[in-house]
């Protein structure tokens, strides 16, 4: 059959993204045939709601034929051109222009890249070369968060805080350094937000302190931790954080790669956050998934002093496919949907999408529900009071994802035990209603399995 001769060459040739290679061998791929709106349609004609948008980036939703034949115009006129040379191309000057004008304050300067993992690669870069431009050198120190996510290159792996990530890589580099995430529902600090801004500010500082404020290059922070377990910081958390960096001369990086593109609601999640970071990575939503592109921004500063340092010299940082004109005009077509209704949509939705969540509060396995507009997480408990996990030896993820699967739901299921919600925003009220109904159906079978508990 077609789908099992797939499986078998799945098998034996194609090495999956963050996967047990044996677990994966053992079970076999599932083959995704086809999508339109939230539904997606695997191989064997089941239909199931995409409740994570692919990996939080179909923001659009599938099946926009204005983004496809923005591609395909744009592949017939001009497939590939290089930046490099001085040359370029319309969509790519225009979509950096655009997104120049949205974006807070003066990240003024766009430079495109392939995804997200390259996007915050290059910003160490820039970092490191800044810093040189301004005579520190030895500012080469970088500061993330655990539970943080900041890509699978090999120095983005080493901002990321997670265990996968690390073990038997080599990482972290000895030059990056964590401090404790906010993570409100398990924070020492409690549950008040001013003591978990206070806690994280301290424990900035105590970092700073350690190695010095004359040795640290950067902090980078999610607005919202998304792989760590969809974990949402206080308000003004990132305006206390960001003030800690000004005051020490750090600077201060954005990963907005999930947060971007009205995924908690506008464009630029740092814009309700009411701050302006020197540096600001985006992916995902940018092109919803279509086709790879990421990019970073530039504040002025930062980039006038590397131009500056350059001179008639070129910066060598540069990608094959850097601002690829077809990747732009992909940018251009989903960044006029989001304007024309997709946003207003998103924020409808999530305001749906919140509500279901929350009143999923009152099923015995749910111990916390968080998020903001279409990215939200429920953490999964054994015991409420005590906040036990459920028990990490019944492979509780793979059991919840297939539970949900079998009844037409795609969500993220973190080892952790907490079911991760993005939806594309496109989603309408049944759709919504249909994500919560067989998120209550999937936690009552798990409810009666015993093994997972
Ligand atoms: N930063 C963040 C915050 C992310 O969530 C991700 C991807 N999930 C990345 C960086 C890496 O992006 P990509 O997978 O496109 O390389």
């Amino acid at each position: 059959m077609f789908s099992n001769s797939l499986i078998e060459l799945d098998r034996a040739h194609l090495v999956h993204p963050v996967a047990s290679y044996r677990t994966h061998e053992t079970l076999g791929v599932r083959v995704l045939a086809s999508a339109s709106g939230a539904t997606l349609t695997d191989a064997t004609g089941k239909q199931l709601i995409d409740g994570f948008a692919g990996l939080w980036c179909v923001n659009a939703g599938y099946g926009h034929d204005s983004i496809v034949e923005a591609a395909a115009k744009q592949m017939r006129e001009l497939p590939y051109a290089t930046g490099y040379f001085g040359l370029g191309s319309e969509p790519a000057i225009r979509l950096a222009a655009e997104l120049a004008d949205r974006a807070p304050g003066d990240l003024n300067h766009v430079y495109f890249t392939l995804g997200g993992s390259d996007a915050v690669d290059s910003t160490v870069r820039f970092i490191r070369y800044y810093w040189n431009a301004r005579g520190k050198p030895n500012k080469d120190q970088f500061i993330s968060i655990e539970q943080g996510y900041h890509g699978s290159s090999t120095v983005g792996a080493g901002l990321t805080a997670l265990p996968a990530f690390h073990a038997g890589f080599g990482l972290p580099f000895d030059w990056q350094h964590k401090i404790p995430s906010h993570y409100a529902y398990r924070n020492p600090a409690g549950t008040d937000p001013q003591a978990i801004i206070a806690a994280s500010v301290a424990a900035l500082k105590q970092k700073i302190e350690q190695l010095g404020a004359e040795r640290i290059a950067a902090f980078y922070a999610e607005p919202i931790q998304g792989s760590g377990g969809v974990l949402v910081p206080p308000k003004g958390w990132m305006k206390a954080m960001r003030e800690v960096c000004r005051t020490f001369d750090i600077l201060f990086v954005a990963d907005e790669v999930i947060t971007g593109f009205g995924r908690t609601g506008p464009l630029f999640a740092c814009s309700e956050e009411e701050i302006v970071p020197d540096l600001l990575t985006v992916a995902k939503g940018l092109t919803s998934g279509y086709v790879p592109m990421g990019a970073l921004f530039m504040s002025e500063h930062v980039y006038q002093t590397i131009a500056e340092a350059a001179g008639a010299s070129a910066v060598g940082h540069g990608y094959t496919y850097s601002a690829h004109p077809v990747s732009a005009a992909v940018g251009l077509e989903v960044l006029r949907l989001y304007e024309t209704g997709l946003l207003e949509n998103g924020r409808r939705a999530g305001a749906r999408l919140m509500a279901g969540l929350e009143s999923l509060r009152d099923h015995p396995l749910v111990g916390d529900v968080r998020g903001r507009g279409m990215l939200a997480a429920v953490e999964l408990v054994v015991d409420k009071e005590r906040k036990t996990p459920l028990p990490a030896a019944a492979d509780p993820a793979r059991r919840i994802f297939d539970r949900a699967w079998h009844n037409g739901l795609i969500i993220r299921a973190f080892a952790s035990g907490v079911l991760g919600y993005a939806p594309p925003l496109c989603c309408t009220d049944s759709d919504i209603d249909a994500i919560i109904e067989r998120t209550r159906q999937t936690l009552d079978e798990t409810l009666a399995d015993p093994t997972v508990r």
